[in-house]
């Protein structure tokens, strides 16, 4: 295969999804460890993680962050560590108490939007306050475009050298409420950042049903995705996922059918401008 290789990035665990919603999303540390291990044998190159406390609500604890790093550098090594600053785990500041553990990137919301039950707020100090630390700790960001203002932000704030390293922004489609999973915007999407940010890499991930669509469109169209327990604890209708390595297959499978090589680590850390593992 000589296309450009696809990064796959596996949301693990998220916020919101319980052992009820399905037995395979990963709580605990060792959970969180030996979820991610089988995803990055399936093909992951990027683990996004959020911490949960021991009843399964979010939690922001920089303690279980730098567990689950420690963890996730013996047993994965070399994979690219993303923490969440997402603002289901906590508020303001709070967020981004696990920046000074370094990890290689954190996801980064520069803008409001509705969220199913909720407004999420990402006002414009706490936006420049995440990405200063990200810039102090030397930390990539995944800037997370629920909208295409949010795009927009992203380039401008990668100009203005308010973001740390390369420019890197995903797409994250059929959230209830805010932008659903249509590819017309999607197409714009990606004409938006061709257009103003060429250098740039984007990926993009679906919500809930949407999950496999929007991995498809991605890879189709040459940029990165996601997929992962956070997004989508299920396989199709009837059957949930059996765990995150299956949902990474999916997306690896696809890969196949498009011709696109699924990017190693070295590969992913190259492309994204990171410091080798
Ligand atoms: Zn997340």
């Amino acid at each position: 295969m000589t296309g450009k290789p696809c990064i796959l990035c596996c949301a693990i665990t998220g916020s919101l999804p319980t052992k009820a919603n399905n037995p395979a999303v990963p709580i605990s540390i060792s959970e969180q460890v030996e979820s991610s291990h089988e995803a990055v044998e399936a093909g992951a190159t990027i683990i996004h993680a959020h911490v949960r406390n021991d009843d399964q609500t979010p939690s922001s604890d920089p303690e279980k962050f730098a567990l689950l790093k420690e963890g996730l550098e013996k047993h994965c090594p070399g994979v690219i560590i993303q923490f969440s600053t997402g603002g289901r785990s906590g508020a303001g500041q709070t967020r981004g108490g696990m920046l000074p553990l370094r990890p290689d990137m954190a996801s980064l919301s520069v803008g409001s939007n509705n969220f199913p039950t909720r407004v999420y707020e990402n006002p414009p100090d706490l936006v420049a306050w995440l990405a200063s630390e990200m810039v102090k700790y030397d930390i990539t960001a995944e800037v997370e475009a629920f909208d295409l203002s949010h795009i927009l932000k992203a380039i401008e704030m990668h100009k203005a050298g308010h973001l740390y390293g390369n420019l890197y922004v995903q797409f994250v489609m059929g959230v209830k409420n805010a932008m659903p999973a249509d590819k017309e915007v999607f197409d714009y999407y990606v004409q938006t950042m061709t257009r103003r940010a060429p250098q740039a890499q984007w990926c993009a991930a679906g919500i809930g049903p949407t999950q496999l669509l929007v991995n498809e469109w991605a890879i189709a169209a040459g940029g990165h995705t996601r997929a992962g327990l956070e997004d989508n604890v299920r396989l199709d209708r009837d059957r949930l996922a059996p765990s995150n390595a299956a949902l990474i297959k999916r997306a690896a499978d696809l890969c196949e059918k498009y011709e696109r090589p699924v990017a190693t680590i070295a590969q992913a850390r190259e492309m994204l401008g990171l410091r080798p593992a």
